[in-house]
């Protein structure tokens, strides 16, 4: 009897449904779930969807596809915290905002979301473009160009002359006023209305430089650079539209009013200290390292010229911290949400955080879950993206070899799925 409904129960469920199944045998699984390694293990795709995870290979039901990765191991699609498709750093990266038009920088940016993609990174958060970023998160979507889903910002929230004041370091005839709709706010009124601004623009989320950064052309990389109130009408404001704010910050002044003011993440965190990481706990707060960033800069710091003369030694000085800080923050116990800052180094090479995460410490597994399970925590995803079992969406991919015995296999995914599409098959 029990049989026959659940024969009974399989037919009913399978009948009505159209759409094209595709198999998966997976030689080894991490689900995302666990933390451990499974082995032999068949996923089962319809519509974009997982729809089940089975033990052992299971032969495709009729007219159903298999995708042979016996030999692989599957992980669920990584994400990263932060990104900026828009861009890439160069040389000529302050000249550009004179010479590329929008149109120019979009095309570019596809091609930034296409080597992402590749890299295994199905979802990234871009905190922080000129609303480009917001229209690649579309197209994409509407499946008119290959790339990760994309959670947008749009453009950056900075106080005047602060880290993502847009012209900073330029002459005066270029400078302007730039108001709330450019992202620069002064003042309780301008932060509401910025904020407001970019849900009009279609931003999910807001990102704020709570304090000096190392790329603007500025001389301080670290001050506070919103006051307490403009931290809370912003927090505020974005809370009504079910919006949260990533605050990039450096200072520990700084870090600090975010904190209090109730950001969800802080991105970089390089001069946070144990009372820093002790108000991150309270409030829950979510810590994004971006040490590939860190790392990126302070090398090219070493280049004659690469950087303007006010951005060098900011590169040098704060770029090699953000490893050891990160190291801290584990041993403290702050919670910490994969993120690489790609755009400040070349898009695609995300994976290698995960190499520097464990060299600071973090053992292979917490690396790669602070990816597949944090990052979706911070999204307020977790039951959409993230792991592999029955409902999440078909972001999966796949790496040769243990990635928890030799964590530098993340830079090398063969194998990339995302809503049930495959964009890259070695
Ligand atoms: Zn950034």
């Amino acid at each position: 009897m029990k049989i026959f409904i659940s024969l009974l129960t399989f037919l009913l469920l399978t009948l009505p449904v159209m759409g094209q199944q595709t198999f998966i045998h997976a030689g080894h699984l991490f689900d995302g779930i666990t933390g451990e390694l499974a082995q032999n293990k068949t996923v089962v795709v319809e519509d974009g969807r997982i729809v089940s995870v089975l033990d052992g290979f299971e032969s495709p039901a009729s007219g159903a596809e298999l995708i042979d990765l016996s030999e692989m191991t599957v992980l669920p699609g990584l994400i990263d915290l932060h990104v900026h498709l828009e861009g890439e750093t160069n040389p000529n990266r302050y000249v550009e905002t004179y010479t590329m038009n929008p149109e120019e920088r979009a095309l570019r940016s596809v091609m930034f979301a296409r080597r992402t993609l590749d890299a295994g990174f199905t979802t990234v958060r871009d905190l922080g473009g000129s609303g480009v970023n917001t229209a690649l998160r579309d197209a994409i979507r509407a499946g008119y160009v290959d790339g990760p889903r994309v959670i947008s910002v749009g453009k950056s929230l900075a106080t005047t002359g602060g880290h993502a004041d847009p012209t900073n370091g330029h002459k005066r005839e270029f400078m302007g006023v730039p108001g709330p709709e450019s992202g620069v706010i002064n003042g309780v009124e301008d932060a509401r209305e910025a904020v407001r601004q970019r849900y009009k623009n279609g931003a999910d989320h807001i990102k704020i430089t709570a304090t000096g950064g190392v790329l603007s052309v500025a001389k301080s990389g670290m001050n506070p650079q919103f006051m307490d109130d403009e931290l809370q009408a912003v927090v505020e404001t974005a809370r009504d539209y079910e919006m949260h704010v990533a605050a990039h910050a450096h200072g520990k002044e700084g870090m600090l009013r975010a904190v209090r003011a109730g950001v969800r993440t802080i991105e970089h965190g390089t001069y946070m200290d144990e009372e820093v990481m002790q108000a991150m706990v309270e409030a829950g707060t979510y810590y994004v390292p971006t040490i590939s960033a860190g790392k990126f800069v302070a090398e090219k710091a070493e280049v004659e010229g690469y950087f303007p003369a006010l951005v060098e030694p900011k590169a040098r000085e704060i770029g090699p911290l953000i490893q050891s800080t990160f190291a801290q923050a584990y041993r403290y116990g702050v919670n910490i949400a994969f993120g690489t800052d790609a755009g400040v180094f070349p898009h695609g090479e995300n994976g290698q955080e995960f190499g520097y995460m464990v060299e600071a410490g973090m053992p292979p597994v917490e690396a790669i879950m602070s990816s597949v399970k944090t990052a979706p925590e911070v999204l307020g995803l977790e039951d959409e993206i993230g792991s592999i079992e029955a409902g999440k969406h078909a972001d999966i991919i796949a790496v040769r070899g243990n990635p928890l015995e030799d964590i530098t296999i993340l830079e090398d995914v063969r194998f990339v799925m995302k809503g049930g599409m495959v964009y890259k098959q070695e």
